[in-house]
This record gives structure tokens, C-alpha cells and sequence, in this order.
């Protein structure tokens, strides 16, 4: 059986088997036991196991991706793409959840004692969130970008100032003279190559690993709570399914000039990886991978784009923001002008640049664009019974628009180097097979 068909079996049986034993057992002892130390631990070890490759895949990617594109000026101009990729695509999500938000009105029909009930139910949350505090979002956001360590960034997973020091240093490495450059790119060639082998093993952990993580949260999932707020999440879903049908579908076709179909065919690892981790960080290896080895992407690309992808491109996050913030307006009857809901979409693709690519990583920076608007942030605590179930599918939009966005930076890259289209797999099996 190949990998990925086991991959999506561990997806299926772990859901069969949570949701089954949730609905037969739910709160018993034994199965609290076997969620708590067997489950649990296999799904965590799958995803540290990934986790632990994302500091040196993105130091090592980066630095080599900047090295090889070589000059500067070549790379601000496919660095300008790729930010006006990001901001295009980040943009359309947005807009796509906007409008089905305030056609469908999800919030409009939700009765006030489900309300209040669920406010209660997760108001704890809620607060914890809140106390945490909005990340404050100003000059020193941007002076943060540049860090005095680059390790204690690295130690805290602080992204954007580790992919802002891997990127100075792989501009330096054309800088100094190329018998000194040499020798420390294939160091970081190596270091590359053993990451990739490590995240090879981490896969082959995958299957029992993701029906441990799904089993976790569907056997602990409130289904009914599901049942009650199923009109807004219908909207984000078939939001998410719209902008993956046509939106990056449209883009793949047009600034990628590729199949949307052999695109989606390509993409199934890290489809599955981001659905059961919830995370953009934790995919981000297999994205590469794939990325490289499914869809062709030359690895200078690939290296740059999605490491920035996966930190600052969330097309599924805008538009689960944007969805959220109207809907809950509507609960408390919040009139949002036409201008006010503007204001939420560009703070909605601003905070999707800024949320970290982990699970609930959005939370806090969206209860900052309710504030911003009027509506109440406490009010978050309505939507958290069902965020999981939320963010494992807006990540893997988020993950999706990464990839399109390095299909076409490599389309473009290949254009000016004078290099044939890209050739992904599914083409050159087809061409094999006659
Ligand atoms: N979990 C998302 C990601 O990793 C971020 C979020 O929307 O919470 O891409």
C-alpha cells in the first residue's frame, strides 16, 4: 500500500473510531486513559517529530534558496512577486468569506439562549485568551523583524526573524568571495539533505500519527455543538471550498500556468499533513517536498517561497477571520457599515500575515480586529467549540495557497532563466505511460 493511501486511512479510521467512541462512551474513564496516553502521545511525537525540522528547513532552505537565485536584484523582483502573490490571493479569500457571510447571515438565526450558553460554556477560554493580551501591533512589530540573536529567534520559534536572518545570510554567501561561499553551502546541503530524511521517517510514523491526533480531537469533540452553530460553520467550509475550486484553481491557471487539476492531484501529503496537524509550520517540510518532488519546483524556489508562505501567506485564515468577525457581529446584532467591513478585510489579511502557523495561531490577532470594529472579543468564545475542526481545514488552505504561490515564482523564474515549464510528476508519468 502506498504511504499516502495509508496516510488517509489513518485519517479515516482515527475519525471512525473518535467520533464512534465519543458518541458511545463519551467521558468515560477508560476512554479519557487511552486518548490521554496512547493517542495523544503517538499524534504529539508525529508532530514533533516535524516540528523539530522546522528550524533548520528554514534556516537551510532559505539561506540556499537566496544563495542560488545569486543576485539581488533578481531576487527582489521574484521576492516582489511573491509578496504580491501572497497579498492577491490572501485578498480574494477574504472577500470570497465576506460576501457569503453577509448573503448567508449564519449569525442572524442563532437563538440567544445558544448564545449565552456557549459564551458561558467557553467564556474561561475565552479570558485565558484575552489575557494573554492582542499582540500589539506596531513600529517595534516591524523592528522585531530584524533579530539581535538569530539563535534565541531559532530557540523561540520566532519566524520572522529567523527567516529575516537566513535570508541576510544566504545574500551575504554571494557576497564573499565563491572558494569560501562553496564549502559552507554544502554543509548546508547536507544539513538540508538529513532534514529531508528525517522528515522521511516522521512520515512513516504518519499514519498511526495522524489517527492518533484526529482520534484525540474527534473523541473529545462537542458534535452537537457542531449541530448548533452548523450554519456558520457551513459558510467558512464551503468559503474554503470556493476559494480552493476557483480561487487558487483560477490562480494556478493563470500566474502558475499549470493544470489546476495535475496541481491538486500533486498536493494530497500536505493536504492530509496540514488537516490532522492544524498547522502551517509543522507541513511545512512535507510542503517543500513535495513542492520539489511532485510538482517540480526548482529547491531555490521552493526554499524561499514557502517558508514566507507558511509564515505570512494564510488564504484560509483571512477568510475564516473575515467570516468570523461578521458572523459574530450579527449575533450581537453589531451593524457593520460598508467601510467597517473594508477595515475587516485588510485586518484580516494583515493579521493572517501576522498569526504563526500553529494551531489556534490566529485566535488572539482576530479578537484584535473584533475590538477594532465593535465587536465584542469575548464574544470568540462562541466559535471555540468548533475552531479545531475550523483551523484544520483553513490550514490546509493556507498550506495550498503556499504551494500555488511557489508554482508561480518558479514559472516566472524559469521564464527569465530560459528554462523548460516545469515538468511534475503526474505529467511525466502520463508522458511514460505514452
Ligand atoms: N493553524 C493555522 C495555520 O497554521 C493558523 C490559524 O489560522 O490559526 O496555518
Amino acid at each position: 500500500m502506498k504511504l499516502h493511501t495509508k496516510i488517509a486511512l489513518g485519517l479515516v479510521l482515527g475519525g471512525i473510531a473518535g467520533g464512534g467512541s465519543n458518541a458511545l462512551f463519551a467521558d468515560s474513564r477508560w476512554l479519557v486513559m487511552l486518548s490521554d496516553n496512547l493517542m495523544y502521545p503517538v499524534g504529539q511525537i508525529f508532530m514533533r517529530m516535524l516540528f523539530m525540522t522546522v528550524v533548520p528547513i528554514v534556516f537551510t532552505s532559505i539561506a540556499l534558496g537566496v544563495a542560488g537565485i545569486g543576485d539581488m536584484k533578481t531576487l527582489g523582483r521574484l521576492g516582489g512577486r511573491t509578496f504580491g502573490y501572497f497579498l492577491l490571493s490572501t485578498l480574494i479569500a477574504a472577500t470570497i468569506g465576506l460576501t457569503l457571510v453577509n448573503t448567508i447571515k449564519p449569525g442572524g438565526g442563532l437563538p440567544a439562549e445558544t448564545r449565552d450558553e456557549l459564551m458561558a460554556q467557553f467564556a474561561g477560554n475565552a479570558t485565558d485568551m484575552a489575557s494573554a493580551g492582542p499582540p500589539d501591533f506596531g513600529v517595534s512589530t516591524f523592528v522585531n523583524i530584524v533579530p539581535r540573536n538569530p539563535v534565541a529567534a531559532a530557540a523561540d520559534m520566532d519566524m520572522l526573524a529567523l527567516i529575516f536572518f537566513s535570508l541576510i545570510f544566504g545574500a551575504a554567501l554571494t557576497m564573499i568571495p565563491k572558494e569560501k561561499a562553496k564549502p559552507v553551502i554544502d554543509v548546508l546541503e547536507g544539513i538540508g539533505d538529513a532534514v529531508i530524511a528525517i522528515i522521511d521517517m516522521a512520515m512513516k510514523l504518519a499514519p498511526y500519527g495522524v489517527f492518533g491526533l484526529i482520534f484525540v480531537i474527534t473523541s473529545q469533540f462537542g458534535w452537537s455543538i457542531l449541530a448548533q452553530l452548523s450554519m456558520y460553520v457551513v459558510v467558512v467550509m464551503l468559503g474554503l471550498i470556493l476559494h480552493a475550486a476557483f480561487g487558487i484553481s483560477a490562480l494556478v491557471k493563470i500566474f502558475g500556468k499549470m493544470n489546476p487539476i495535475t496541481f491538486w492531484k500533486s498536493v494530497d501529503a500536505p493536504i492530509i499533513t496540514a488537516f490532522s496537524t492544524s498547522s502551517s509550520m509543522a507541513t511545512l517540510p512535507t510542503s517543500i517536498a513535495t513542492a520539489e518532488k511532485e510538482l517540480d519546483i526548482q529547491p531555490k524556489i521552493a526554499g524561499f517561497v514557502l517558508p514566507l508562505g507558511a509564515t505570512m501567506n494564510m488564504n484560509g485564515t483571512s477568510l475564516f477571520e473575515g467570516v468570523t468577525v461578521l458572523f459574530l457581529a450579527q449575533v450581537f446584532g453589531v451593524e457593520l457599515s460598508f467601510g467597517s467591513q473594508i477595515v475587516v478585510i485588510i485586518l484580516s489579511v494583515l493579521t493572517a500575515v501576522g498569526a504563526a502557523g500553529v494551531p489556534g495561531g490566529s485566535l488572539p490577532l482576530m479578537m484584535l480586529v473584533m475590538a477594532t470594529v465593535g465587536v465584542p472579543p469575548e464574544g470568540i468564545a462562541i466559535i471555540l467549540g468548533v475552531d479545531r475542526v475550523l483551523d484544520m481545514s483553513r490550514t490546509t488552505l493556507n498550506v495550498c495557497g503556499d504551494i500555488s504561490a511557489s508554482v508561480y515564482v518558479d514559472r516566472v523564474d524559469r521564464e527569465w532563466e530560459g528554462l523548460p515549464p516545469a515538468a511534475p510528476r503526474a505529467h511525466r508519468e502520463a508522458a511514460a505511460a505514452g
